[in-house]
C-alpha cells in the first residue's frame, strides 16, 4: 500500500492526541486563552500539536509541518502556568517529556509550505471543543500540491451502528475508511448515492459568522433538500459526507469577513477523505483548492464538499443566488 507507513503515524499520533483532548475535556472544564486574532486556544490545543510534532518530527524528520499553533504566547513568563499545564498533560504519554520539549515540539509546527510537507490542525473547532460538541484533530501530508494522506479524529462523532468517537482515513487512490478510534478496524465508506433528494441532508458550520447560512440554505433548497441543516463544528462536516450521512456540506463566505480565506488545516485532510470516499470538494466559483502555495488558500473563496453527483448542480444553483462581495 502507498504511504503506509505515513498513514500508519497518522493514525497513531491523531489518536493519541484525540486521548489527551477527551481527557482534559472530561477531567477539567478546559479554558480559552485568546490569539491575536481573537479565536481561542486551550491547552488541549497545545498539547496535540506537541505529541503529533513530536511523533512527526522523528519518524519524518525532513518533513515541514505546517500547524496551527505556535509556542510565542507559551514562551513568555507570565505563561509559565499555562506550559506546565500542557506539560502535564503531555507527560501523560510521552513521560520523560520537559517545558522545553514541550516548547520545541509545538513550533515544530512552524513549517512553511513546500513541496512535501503536513499541514495539522491539533483542534480543528476549538469553540465545539469548549461548548462539548464536535471537533477534530486533523492531519494532512501534501505533495506536489496533491493532498496523499489524510486523517481525521472525531472524539465526539457517531453515526447510526458506530460508537462514539471515530477516525476517518484516506489515501490517494486507494479509498477511505472509517474506524473507531477504539480499536483500528478498519472498514471502507462511501459518499451516498440515494437520488431521493427528500432524503438530503446538508451540513454547515454551527458557527453563524464561519459562512453565510442564508445563502447556504437558499441554495440547498435551490438543489431540492427539503430537510433543515445539520449544523455541526470542525471537519466532522467532510466526515458526514464522505460516510453517506449528508450529500452536501456548503461553506461560503461570510457577509461579515467577504475577504475571509481559509487555512489549509482546516480543509485539507477532510478534502482527501471526501474524495476517496467518491465525492468531491471545490471552491464556491468550481475551482480545485490549491494547496501548493500557503498556509492560506489565496486563490479560492467558499468551499463545497459534496458527494459529486450533484456538485454540478449545487454549483450552478450557487451562481443564481446572490454571492456576497468580493
Ligand atoms: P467550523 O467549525 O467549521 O465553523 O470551522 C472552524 C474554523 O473556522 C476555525 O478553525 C477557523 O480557522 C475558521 N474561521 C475563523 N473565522 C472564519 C471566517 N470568518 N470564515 C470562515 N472560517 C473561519
Ligand atoms: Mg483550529
Amino acid at each position: 500500500m502507498a504511504y503506509e507507513a505515513e498513514r500508519q503515524l497518522a493514525i497513531e499520533a491523531a489518536t493519541l492526541a484525540a486521548q489527551l483532548c477527551e481527557t482534559i475535556r472530561q477531567e477539567i472544564v478546559p479554558t480559552a486563552l485568546e490569539k491575536d486574532d481573537r479565536s481561542p486556544v486551550t491547552i488541549a490545543d497545545f498539547g496535540a500539536q506537541a505529541i503529533i510534532c513530536r511523533a512527526l518530527a522523528a519518524a519524518f524528520p525532513h518533513d515541514p509541518v505546517v500547524g496551527e499553533e505556535d509556542a510565542a504566547e507559551l514562551r513568555q513568563s507570565e505563561r509559565v502556568d499555562v506550559l506546565q499545564q500542557v506539560t502535564v498533560q503531555v507527560q501523560r504519554w510521552v513521560p520523560e517529556a520537559t517545558p522545553a520539549d514541550v516548547l520545541d515540539w509545538i513550533d515544530h509546527g512552524n513549517g512553511a509550505v513546500g513541496q512535501r510537507y503536513w499541514t495539522l490542525d491539533p483542534i480543528d473547532g476549538t469553540k465545539g471543543f469548549l461548548r462539548g460538541d464536535q471537533y477534530a484533530i486533523a492531519l494532512a501530508l501534501i505533495e506536489d500540491g496533491d493532498i496523499k494522506v489524510g486523517v481525521l479524529a472525531c472524539p465526539a462523532l457517531q453515526f447510526e451502528n458506530t460508537e462514539a468517537g471515530l477516525l476517518l482515513v484516506a489515501v490517494r487512490g486507494e479509498g477511505a475508511q472509517l474506524m473507531p478510534l477504539s480499536s483500528q478496524t478498519a472498514q471502507p465508506i462511501q459518499v451516498t448515492t440515494a437520488t431521493g433528494t427528500g432524503q438530503f441532508r446538508f451540513v454547515e458550520s454551527v458557527e453563524a459568522g464561519h459562512g453565510n447560512q442564508a445563502q447556504q440554505s437558499a441554495v440547498a433548497q435551490a438543489v431540492g433538500i427539503t430537510q433543515p441543516s445539520v449544523r455541526m463544528d470542525s471537519q466532522a462536516k467532510y466526515a458526514a459526507v464522505a460516510a453517506g450521512q449528508a450529500v452536501l456540506y456548503l461553506r461560503l463566505p461570510s457577509p461579515k469577513t467577504p475577504h475571509y480565506r481559509e487555512k489549509i488545516w482546516d480543509h485539507a485532510a477532510g478534502v482527501i477523505i471526501v474524495e476517496e470516499a467518491g465525492g468531491q470538494v471545490t471552491d464556491m466559483h468550481g475551482q480545485p483548492l490549491d494547496f501548493s502555495k500557503d498556509a492560506r488558500l489565496n486563490d479560492n473563496q467558499g468551499v463545497v464538499v459534496s458527494n459529486g453527483a450533484i456538485h454540478q448542480t449545487v454549483l450552478a444553483a450557487l451562481a443564481q443566488t446572490a454571492a456576497p462581495t468580493i
